[in-house]
């Protein structure tokens, strides 16, 4: 056999297999074969953000754990990876790094920019996915930006129009005035900000009565269209009915009940305008109140807001506060914490405007929703709750149009006559409906000829939403279904709402079924000190930094240990650390024993004369696969992680190659037959340790694997090689027992030497052991050449009675003395 050299540099050989598994397609998909059974991963294709941040490391750790786990049970692994690129942060960075506004730039030269800035990022975050050792099969790399992509959005926006799916209507929205867009609810990130609630004057038309009213949103007076109380409110409620005048403006409104007023906020009195937030929504509808949107899609004060036209929001707010202290009437102010809603991307302010918009129906798939993720399974399971209670929770539909410029445009045209809406056929796409005309000679309605293209484009999530169809190879692979459902879709914790709920709708709306039949979920990563890592709050680690330090089978070790799959996970740099030195344990110990093995050639299907100890570590290595292998079918990673660390760092380097040691040292005392069984079960158990560390140390466990192993084994790579199946004839409590038992005495042994600062090969020229009782010495006894050996004892004397002497924890009935 081959020996492993003693000096190592794990870079080196992390940088090794990976080029060799690119060159020699180990990971390739293999669509000829037609023998094993199909496993595919509905891999998220990630937004361009030039950073593979320790977060996306924890992904696709976990992506790869279950790739490399199934594909050495004997699955066809389909590990696709592409990339989601129309992000709205793409275009406010490349506005930021150009100092220009979109609209101030010809589109095509804008979305240029864009598309040089999504190559740059993703050549930085293909590197961290490279380095982290993923078994992606990149023949299957893709871009949601190229017009090829933008066929399958393109074509399953005009097959779901034809199902009754798609609309355009005018709506409330939720509007970014900075990235001037729409946005989804999923889009918007409610946080807690401080502001000013200020106290307002309303008089009563009929009279000199008035109402304090409270409001945050001052500005929002000229748009203020009833004024609401609670119907039980003894203190108003003799006022519904009447009509007050809003101050300033001077318009006059209606006061009408409304039970979701809370009479203990502010007065008991509220406004209601068009929109300050999604109750006010709520309340027009139900009221059937009139609208004024005083915004501008670029956050000002539009020609409804009067004096206040042109203003900023800010501006119109500090005017309008100015304004009724002069009139008198502004009684007081407070400060206040509110909860509000901020743009995803841009933390701006989120305003509610009403605008023609396309719009997916979502809200009545939500039974078939609830139903379908009760149906599939979820790692960990209680995670189908968050698909669920949001799903549940939505007020809209999904507004799928977005006024940008980088994304895929929405193939409709309107008559330039009559308005008609003309949706592309579904052999006209990929098409830019900016640049060419339907293909239809005149409007069906009233045949006018001149169109007007649609400019809006979808949202991003309408090209990511339908990955597991086209992963599966939809619409183009006429055996697409071969690959669909995806067998599992991994999420983070925080995209549940977004990537596991629209490819929930999507694949419901075009295909009426589940579009992944399990859900992996993943938690967030924390810094050191608890909070969300982020670069703001100097809790940052980046992933080159840990990578160049460490590698990346130490990392994968942090991702796999650092927590239960789905909860939180810190990242702590001892973790990394740990996983190095055990990282260091392994290539030790596995160079220790190719040198044990030098001599040894394992012989198929020989006998060997196993001894007390080979059977006690056998029996615990098939124990051990069979927990492992529970721990990865049910994505406990975790478990898998620790579970085969602490059997190869203790039961095998310290407790049995320590015991074994002595018989390959000196065979002359055993005879020849016990030293091959020591080699065969050293043999075979540090490689069944490789096989179970190999999907999450792919790196180290391929390289000892190819020294020691592969001519022996002839597998191409350790990844290719079978899962180990238990095999249950080698599980043998009695020889665990047993080898428990001789294993405590050795250490205790051991440790008694240690404690008395004397070498571990000094000689114990008599060693007394008092077991207490027949059946135990008759334990011991077998193990008695093993404890001989090992703690180089002279005379060993096994006695069936009890003693004085030292404990053999956990055995204490049990005691030897040892004379020096
Ligand atoms: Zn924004
Ligand atoms: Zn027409």
């Amino acid at each position: 056999m081959n020996r492993l050299p003693r000096e190592f540099n794990i870079l080196e050989i992390e940088k090794k297999w990976q080029s060799k598994w690119e060159e020699t397609g180990t990971y390739r998909f293999d669509r000829q074969d037609r023998k094993r059974a199909t496993f595919s991963i509905d891999t998220p294709p990630p937004y361009p953000s030039g950073d593979f941040h320790m977060g996306n490391v924890l992904n696709w750790s976990y992506f790869d754990f279950v790739a490399r786990f199934k594909r050495m049970r004997g699955f066809n692994v389909y590990f696709p990876q592409g990339w989601d690129c129309h992000g709205l942060g793409i275009e406010v960075q490349v506005e930021k790094e150009h100092k220009i506004r979109k609209r101030e730039m010809a589109p095509d030269k804008f979305r240029k920019l864009c598309e040089q800035l999504v190559e740059k990022y993703i050549a930085i975050m293909k590197e961290g996915i490279v380095r982290l050792g993923c078994s992606v099969d990149w023949t299957t790399e893709y871009r949601t930006m190229n017009p090829d992509y933008w066929r399958r959005t393109q074509l399953s926006f005009i097959l779901l129009h034809k199902k009754g799916f798609m609309y355009q209507g005018t709506h409330p929205v939720n509007w970014c005035p900075r990235c001037e867009t729409a946005i989804a609810d999923a889009e918007v990130n409610y946080e807690q900000h401080e502001g000013t609630l200020h106290y307002v004057r309303f008089a009563l038309e009929k009279g000199d009565e008035y109402l304090l009213i409270a409001t945050t949103r001052p500005e929002l007076i000229p748009a203020c269209v009833a004024v609401a109380v609670h119907p039980e409110d003894n203190r108003f409620n003799r006022y519904i009915g009447k009509k007050i005048t809003v101050p300033v403006v001077k318009r006059n409104v209606l006061i009408i009940p409304d039970e979701t007023v809370d009479p203990d906020f502010g007065t008991g009195v509220v406004m209601i305008c068009t929109y300050g937030d999604k109750a006010d929504v709520k309340t027009v509808l139900k009221h059937k109140l009139p609208v004024t949107i005083i915004l501008t899609e670029d956050g000002r004060i539009n020609e409804k807001g009067g004096k206040y036209a042109g203003l900023t929001i800010d501006e119109a707010k500090k005017t309008m506060v100015e304004d009724l202290k002069k009139q008198g009437l502004l009684e007081r102010t407070e400060r206040i914490t509110q909860e509000i809603g901020t743009c995803d991307r841009c933390e701006t302010r989120v305003e509610i405007l009403e605008l023609k918009q396309w719009f997916m129906k979502t809200r009545i798939l939500t039974e078939q929703v609830e139903k379908t993720a009760n149906e599939i399974v979820w790692y960990p399971d209680y995670m189908r709750f968050r698909l669920i209670d949001w799903a549940k929770s939505l007020d809209w539909d999904w507004v799928i149009s977005r006024q940008r410029v980088f994304g895929t445009p929405i193939p409709t045209w309107y008559c330039k006559n009559c308005g008609e809406v003309i949706v592309a056929q579904e052999n006209w796409v990929p098409i830019d409906p900016k640049t060419e005309p339907p293909r239809v000679k005149k409007c069906p309605k009233c045949e006018g000829t001149e169109f007007i293209p649609e400019l809006d484009v979808f949202d991003t999530w309408m090209d990511s939403s339908i990955s597991c169809a086209v992963h599966a190879g939809w619409p183009d692979s006429k055996d697409w279904r071969r690959l669909f459902p995806a067998d599992v879709h991994p999420s983070g914790i925080d995209i549940i709402r977004t990537w596991a709920y629209y490819l929930m709708v999507r694949h419901l709306a075009l295909f009426n079924e589940t579009p992944y039949r399990s859900c992996l979920i993943n938690g967030m990563v924390l810094g050191a000190d608890g909070r969300k890592m982020s670069k703001s709050l100097k809790n940052y680690v980046a992933t080159p930094e840990v990578l160049n330090k460490y590698g990346a089978d130490a990392s994968r070790q942090w991702a796999a240990a650092g927590g239960a799959t789905g909860s939180d996970i810190p990242f702590r740099w001892p973790d990394v650390e740990y996983g190095w030195r055990f990282l260091i344990k392994l290539w030790n110990a596995s160079r220790f024993v190719s040198e044990l093995l030098k001599d040894f050639e394992p012989r198929q299907d020989a006998e060997y004369t196993l001894q007390p100890l080979d059977k006690w570590v056998l029996s615990k290595a098939e124990r051990l696969t069979e927990r492992v292998t529970e721990a990865f079918e049910k994505c406990q990673f975790n478990m898998a992680m620790e579970e085969t660390r602490n059997f190869t760092w203790h039961v095998f380097c310290d407790c049995y190659i320590e015991a074994a040691k002595d018989r390959l040292y000196r065979p002359e005392s055993y005879g020849e037959e016990k030293k091959k069984a020591a080699q065969y079960t050293l043999f075979t158990v540090l490689h069944r340790i490789l096989q179970l560390l190999a999907p999450i140390m792919p790196h180290v466990t391929e390289e000892i694997y190819q020294t020691m192993y592969a001519a022996e084994k002839g597998f191409k790579s350790v990844h290719l090689s079978p899962w180990p199946k238990t095999d249950k004839t080698l599980i043998d409590e009695e020889a665990e027992k047993r080898g428990d038992m001789i294993m405590a005495v050795i250490t205790e042994v051991r440790r008694e030497k240690s404690e008395k600062h004397l070498p571990l090969n000094r000689q114990i020229e008599t060693l007394k052991i008092y077991a207490g009782d027949e059946e135990t010495a008759n334990m011991i006894e077998e193990g008695k050449e093993d404890i001989r050996g090992t703690c180089k004892v002279a005379n060993i004397e096994i006695l069936p009675e009890s003693g004085d002497g030292k404990e053999v924890k956990p055995c204490t009935d049990v005691r030897f003395v040892a004379e020096y």
